[in-house]
């Protein structure tokens, strides 16, 4: 009896799966096109499946993987703008385009800037005579700093049209003291002084836009004589200055300290720097060096370089102090 009743489903089970043709029905799974389908011999059963849908990308829109239909566009790609080390670069699918940004010189020299304030710098100071520098046996002279005191600077557009004019102004006062032993030496004297200004250069080339004091013989303060064109990153910007200085001294009478005669000399120079930058361009730099003058320059036959100068050429960078003129407007 017990054996009878086991029997009995496996013989319905069989019964059911042939068909007319007395096979056993291969099902394939149903798809976007086609319903659940017999492989061996078609018959289908059901509705066709939803699509397999693969999730949009910059390129392409979404789409069904089976059928390829597509539904809406493709995103559009997220650039991140180019670094120095990374070229421009999609977020989404790490498409580039061109290349990094080449490094501007003063990244790659490691230069950072001051805020531009007041200050003290040594200025030079020698006796001379037929434009020479000389040591004159009982004489000596002692400077002190040259003290710079910045006015308010101002930002107007240019003559040149797209460009903006900075207006930096400021004043130096030094002063010096010369001394004369009156047993060794009762003449006559020279002198002559170099005191620190700026030179004003690129940011992203680092090349310096050529002084006055190399254009010594044209004089004049014709914007055109301290002009330079600049090529970076495929932009081309020129950078100007002109530099116009009022210098006065005034000197003491002399005073005497037994045998020493000694007279005091005070030096100003007003000092107006206008820089002319294209409008937005942050990469022009102004600088000095740090300690000032060291020696006087007598310049005489300074001769017209046109050759191009890099601002470390002559040092490096903890010689110089360096100011951005970006920073110092938006301040
Ligand atoms: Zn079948
Ligand atoms: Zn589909
Ligand atoms: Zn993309």
């Amino acid at each position: 009896m017990k054996r009878k009743l086991i029997l009995l489903p496996i013989i319905c089970t069989f019964a059911i799966s042939l068909n007319g043709c007395g096979h056993e029905h291969v099902w394939v799974d149903a798809t976007c096109l086609v319903p659940k389908t017999c492989s061996e011999c078609g018959e289908t059963e059901g509705e066709v499946a939803d699509h397999k849908w693969v999730e949009a990308s910059c390129e392409k829109a979404k789409y069904c993987d089976v059928c390829g239909v597509t539904d809406g566009e493709p995103l559009s790609h997220e650039w991140l703008d180019a670094t120095y080390e990374e070229p421009k670069t999609c977020s989404l699918c790490g498409l580039t385009e061109g290349e990094p940004l080449p490094t501007p010189y003063c990244i790659e020299n490691n230069i950072t800037f001051q805020n531009l304030q007041d200050m003290e710098l040594p200025f030079a100071m020698d006796f001379t005579e037929n434009g020479q520098i000389v040591d004159i046996e009982g004489m000596w002279l002692e400077t002190e700093k040259a003290k710079f005191s910045f006015g308010e600077i101002t930002s107007n557009p240019s003559e040149m049209e797209g460009y903006i004019d900075i207006t930096i102004p400021y004043q130096v006062h030094f002063s010096a003291t010369v001394y004369q032993d009156t047993n060794i030496y009762n003449g006559s004297y020279g002198w002559n002084l170099t005191f620190p200004k700026f030179s004003v250069g690129d940011y992203y080339t680092g090349l310096v836009v050529p002084d006055r004091s190399s254009y010594t013989g044209r004089g004049g303060s014709d914007f055109a004589e301290f002009t330079k064109d600049y090529e970076w990153n495929g932009n081309v910007y020129s950078i100007g200055y002109s530099n116009i200085e009022e210098t006065s001294s005034s000197q003491s009478d002399w005073d005497y300290n037994e045998n020493i005669a000694f007279k005091t000399y005070n030096f100003a120079a007003d000092e107006t720097y206008i820089i002319t930058i294209p409008n937005d361009f942050d990469g022009a730099i102004l600088y000095i060096k740090k300690n000032g003058s060291s020696e006087v320059h007598l310049g005489n036959d300074e001769v017209i370089e046109e050759t191009e100068a890099h601002m470390l050429d002559e040092h490096e960078a903890e010689y110089y102090i360096f100011y951005r003129l970006s920073d110092i407007i938006n301040n």
